[in-house]
C-alpha cells in the first residue's frame, strides 16, 4: 500500500523533489586527456522554485509546493496504512475467537 497521486491515481511511495539553483564545479586542464575536466561539484540551491512532483513517468504532475505539504502527504499516508493494518487485525483476530 502506497500513497496515491491526486492527479494520475497511481499508487506513489515517494514525491520527487525539483528546486532550482546551480552547480558549482572547479575545473582544471587535465594535461592526460588534454581537455578540461571537472575535479568537484557542489549543488546551490537558490530557493526560487521548489516543487514536489509526481514521480510517474506518465503523470510528472506538481502536487506540492511547500516541503510542509510534501511532508503531511506522505506522513498522513504511513498513518492511514498503520489503521488499516490495525482494523485487518482486529477482524483477523475476531475471526479467530469466533
Ligand atoms: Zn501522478
Amino acid at each position: 500500500m502506497c500513497p496515491i497521486c491526486k492527479e494520475c491515481g497511481e499508487n506513489i511511495n515517494h514525491l520527487r523533489e525539483i528546486c532550482s539553483g546551480w552547480q558549482e564545479t572547479n575545473v582544471f586542464f587535465n594535461k592526460k586527456k588534454g581537455c578540461i575536466d571537472g575535479k568537484y561539484t557542489e549543488f546551490k540551491g537558490d530557493d526560487s522554485v521548489l516543487e514536489y512532483n509526481c514521480p510517474n513517468p506518465n503523470c510528472e504532475k506538481t502536487l506540492f509546493t511547500n516541503p510542509a505539504e510534501a511532508e503531511e502527504f506522505l506522513r498522513e499516508k504511513d498513518e492511514l496504512q498503520e489503521i488499516v493494518a490495525e482494523k485487518l487485525k482486529q477482524i483477523e483476530e475476531g475471526k479467530d475467537e469466533s
